[in-house]
């Protein structure tokens, strides 16, 4: 079989007056005035626990926008035991099928429900129009798309044979049931960690974030309405370490699809392993995981691209991408331009509620990247060797607003070259023109992530001193590009060391992880 080539979907521009616009802003009004109550699915069941959680907006957090039911042990054992069921005949049908249901969600997205995930993701994540397009749907329906390219790929990939033998190869599901916890930030990763697992024939219990249940409840709709049969991927929310300890006690866990912090993933490691003895099959991990990604100017970069890619891998949807720019360094020569660059770019910077579409900034998801963001600000005003040079303001009064914010350090190795911080938050450390070499080195060895980075320049030998010299940095390294914004189908994402396991997401290495292959050798 062949399917359809994918193509990436076309971001819509929202102009004013444009029919997208008012249809996604009529969505945003009814979601926010509606109090929508978000079940578990479990099966074919949408089950109201009745111990329920508020849902609000971070840039509005004192509005509730609905509730969510929170599961109890024998919901996730409930959720399992239904995936279980429904493994035999999902695993069965033929792989075509499967196909054609993943890119039916892909145009569902893509048309009727376009407007209502953008302004769920707008609402609960606090991202902007331009922001939510590009994460709900463009992503989201290039994850679909592209993978079902790859997972033909997958199916067709065959041994040789010759006339006396047959040699087959059959790509068949796990043997058991897949978790996926998907991230705070992302809409397109929270869709895409179930379906490609569920999309190689395997049954998934997916427990989403607690800013991504408004999008989940969508993405389930869509799903179903696109045929993914009942119990193929139920949905738990709750107390994450009662959901995961219950999973990673059951004997046919067969494989974690993971992106969220480094703390976790290695703890969740832990418990796998601790339970290995339990497990019928060695279960499969899979994660993405934190980033500390780095932009480097060669004293030969064009000041303008660097400043463009500083401010956009920086400060685009707040920061709040495990690929943001976080650390930067930038040779004595170039800095007087680039300081004075990066001031007037970012004096230009609207910051407000998602709902007014000129905004380019709003507020960060939580309350507690908010006081962890704040907490750095407030250091690095205080200490000699650092300095607040840009920005610096925050307010939580009405939402969890903090301003694009640039430090300036004479320090290397100072708290914010190295902490996550995951928002709105860039370090300078300004190198001497004479310490390329040195500060290449440098850059290696102070990469404890490698998920993203960038280098800056218009001359080639120093190009390719960069991509070697920072081969294990990054697992998505940009030349004369921002850090961000891979997309499905160009640049597989995804990275090593304390950034993941680096089974790119969005890639035919990646649906490898969610099957377990049979070798058949026929003789005649
Ligand atoms: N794939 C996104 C990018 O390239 C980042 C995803 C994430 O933050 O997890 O910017």
């Amino acid at each position: 079989f062949h399917v359809p080539k994918a193509i990436n979907e076309p971001v819509k521009a929202y102009a004013p007056n444009s029919p997208e616009k008012a249809a996604v802003l009529a969505a945003y009004k009814e979601m926010w005035n509606t109090q929508i109550d978000v079940p578990l699915y479990i099966g074919s069941e949408e089950i109201r626990t009745g111990n329920t959680c508020n849902m609000s907006a971070p840039h509005d957090h004192k509005h509730i926008v609905g509730t969510y039911h929170l599961a109890e042990k024998s919901h996730v054992e409930k959720a399992i035991s239904n995936a279980l069921a429904s493994r035999k005949a999902w695993a069965a049908m033929p792989w075509e099928q499967r196909a054609a249901i993943f890119l039916k969600a892909a145009e569902l997205i893509a048309g009727p429900y376009r407007a209502k995930i953008n302004a769920a993701t707008m609402i609960a994540q606090s991202k902007t129009i331009h922001q939510a397009e590009i994460d709900a749907s463009c992503e989201l329906i290039d994850f679909l798309r592209y993978n079902v390219e790859f997972m033909t790929q997958i199916y067709n990939d065959q041994p040789n044979s010759d006339s006396s033998v047959w040699n087959r190869v059959e790509y068949r599901p796990l043997e058991g049931f897949v978790y996926a916890i998907t991230p705070f930030n992302f809409t397109a990763i929270a869709a895409n960690l179930p379906a490609s697992a569920a999309m190689m024939g395997n049954v998934v219990v997916w427990k989403p974030s607690d800013s991504q249940v408004f999008s989940a409840k969508i993405i389930i709709d869509v799903f179903k309405e696109a045929g993914v049969p009942d119990g193929v991927i139920n949905v738990v929310f709750g107390d994450p370490v009662m959901i995961s300890d219950t999973i990673f006690d059951h004997p046919d866990f067969a494989g974690i699809h993971y992106t969220g912090s480094t703390f976790v993933f290695k703890e969740i490691w832990k418990k796998i392993g601790t339970n290995i003895h339990k497990y019928k099959t060695y279960p499969r991990i899979v994660g993405e995981t934190g980033g500390k990604d780095f932009v480097l100017a060669h004293p030969s970069a064009n000041v303008k691209k660097v400043v463009t890619g500083l401010i956009r891998g920086a400060f685009e949807f707040q920061g709040q991408k495990c690929s943001a720019a976080s650390r930067v360094y930038i040779p004595k020569s170039l800095w007087p331009a680039v300081h004075a660059e990066l001031k007037a770019e970012m004096a230009t910077i609207k910051m407000g509620s998602p709902e007014d579409f000129s905004n380019f900034f709003t507020a960060v998801i939580h309350e507690g990247s908010f006081d962890k963001l704040a907490h750095f600000i407030d250091q690095a005003k205080k200490d000699n060797d650092a300095e607040v040079i840009i920005g610096g303001n925050y307010d939580k009064s009405v939402g969890y607003f903090v301003e694009p914010t640039v430090i300036l350090t004479s320090n290397p190795k100072y708290a914010t070259m190295e902490t996550e911080l995951f928002g709105p938050v860039l370090t300078i450390y300004i190198y001497d023109d004479a310490n390329w070499k040195e500060t290449l080195k440098l850059i290696d060895e102070t990469s404890e992530y490698a998920l993203t980075g960038a280098v800056f320049s218009q001359d080639r030998y120093a190009i390719t001193e960069a991509t070697q010299a920072l081969e294990n940095s990054a697992g998505n390294f940009y030349i004369n590009d921002k850090p961000t914004g891979a997309v499905v189908g160009m640049q597989p994402f995804g990275g090593a060391r304390a950034s993941g396991t680096n089974d790119k997401a969005g890639s035919a290495q990646n649906l490898l992880r969610w099957v377990s292959p049979r070798t058949i050798k026929e003789t005649f």
